[in-house]
């Protein structure tokens, strides 16, 4: 026994993994779609839609995609398998009304599968829609907060993801994200709101991963998003709900980001060939793949909890806005651990994840989680981010977010953080 603990010891150490040196956790891995990775594999949507059934609704971006050599590529394609398709473009993220809209339109001849192409509102908008083609349902009566509370009752038609971004992750989770304003019960303005539609049965049947998409991506949008699925990814990697699959999935795409979000973003502002950005592009599609899975699994943290405050009352950018939070957030996390829970696995989760972000696999413990702050700091101010008063928010508006930012992110955050120091953060990325 005593050579197997100590071949696990060093094999533990090797992986460099510090949750692995006590004994594996019971867990479980939500529903996944077949996932279809690599460049070029859009050339399989056609067959993989063909599987699904034989009448498609197509769902993309207002962003003129459907202008693009590859959309004419995939609906050629689709012709050619046989497939009668038709098209619904979406402007910005998607609320109840424009899902029931399209859905009441589309229920009168229903197509078998629906496919989402684009970044994540988009592919959120699709998700909804196809969940709620059959239910016979509308997008309130299910919103979490907001709706009816009545419980999804599915069937969802077949959904196919088909990322041109790198962010969200959506492609990979259960839930789409729909904005919209309710009026108080008690009446008053009408609030703003972005809430869930969520059920294990609104995941993708499959996700087509081609980095070859993102060629069009404009430097904003690779550092919007770029800096959302970082964030995942080191959220669920330090989250409360983490587990060895989520730690390996998280720990994968923090590598990969760690280089390929400058580097891309860097090419793409001095409008270097797509020949120039391969490796970059495939890199960051994959990180905001894991990102979606690790996710879905572990939950996220204290950035995500803000960020849902910070979009509603202020309509930041879901992505920029958790870029301008990483930095301050991490901080304060580490200094609320270090003071409340220096013997838990969090602090060794930051400086790994240190390690793998800035490819220095040899920075000690305190050089590493010292250093985080520091390159997260300089990775957001390369990417040329504002801050939160650029984007209209104010000292005064800080009590109001504090108090909006306690939803299921901030509950899986790896120290529960007071008040006060949410407001730091806030007031700090100000
Ligand atoms: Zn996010």
């Amino acid at each position: 026994m005593a050579v197997h603990d100590e071949r696990l010891e060093v094999a533990d150490t090797i992986a460099g993994d510090p949750t692995l040196l006590a004994a594996v956790p019971s867990f479980g891995v939500a529903r996944l779609p077949r996932i279809v990775f690599g460049a070029g594999r859009r050339a399989e949507v056609p067959a993989l839609v063909a599987a699904l059934g034989n009448r498609a609704l197509l769902v993309t971006g207002a962003r003129s995609f459907h202008g693009s050599p590859a959309w004419t590529e995939i609906t050629t394609g689709l012709d050619a398998a046989g497939i009668t398709w038709e098209h619904v473009a979406v402007d910005g993220e998607p609320s109840p009304e424009l899902v029931d809209g399209v859905v009441a339109t589309s229920r009168l001849d229903p197509p078998d599968v629906v496919v989402g192409i684009g970044g994540g509102s988009a592919l959120d908008a699709a998700k909804a829609i196809a969940g709620l083609l059959r239910s016979g349902t509308v997008a309130l009566d299910h919103l979490e907060g907001v709706g009816r509370g009545i419980p999804y009752p599915g069937p969802p038609t077949p959904f196919v993801a088909v990322p041109t971004t790198a962010g969200t992750g959506s492609e990979a989770t259960k839930n789409a994200v729909l904005s919209g304003r309710i009026k108080p019960t008690g009446g008053g303005a009408a609030m703003p709101y972005k809430k869930s539609l969520r059920d294990d049965r609104l995941v993708a049947a499959v996700a087509v991963v081609d980095p070859d998409l993102l060629t069009g991506c404009p430097p904003a949008v690779i550092a919007g998003d770029g800096l959302d699925a970082l964030t995942q990814c080191l959220e669920a990697y330090v989250s409360t709900g983490a587990s060895p699959f989520t730690d390996a999935v998280a720990r994968s795409g923090l590598a990969a980001i760690g280089s390929a979000l400058p580097a891309w973003y860097g090419a793409a502002r001095a409008g270097k060939p797509p020949s120039a950005t391969e490796r970059a592009r495939s890199a960051m599609a994959w990180g905001a793949l894991a990102s979606g899975i690790a996710l879905a699994n572990a939950g996220l943290g204290a950035v995500h909890g803000m960020i849902a405050a910070l979009g509603v009352r202020h309509g930041v950018h879901h992505g920029t806005g958790c870029g301008i939070l990483l930095a301050g957030t991490t901080r304060v996390n580490v200094t609320a651990l270090r003071a409340r829970d220096p013997g838990g696995s969090a602090l060794g989760k930051y400086a790994d994840a240190a390690r793998l972000l800035a490819g220095e696999p040899r920075l000690d413990h305190d050089e590493a989680v010292d250093g985080l702050v520091a390159w997260l700091t300089a990775l957001v101010s390369e990417l040329g981010l504002p801050r939160l008063g650029d984007v209209g928010v104010r000292e005064a508006d800080i009590p109001v977010l504090v108090a909006e930012s306690r939803g299921s992110s901030m509950r899986t955050n790896p120290i529960t953080l007071e008040d006060s120091e949410i407001a730091t953060i806030l007031a700090a990325s100000r």
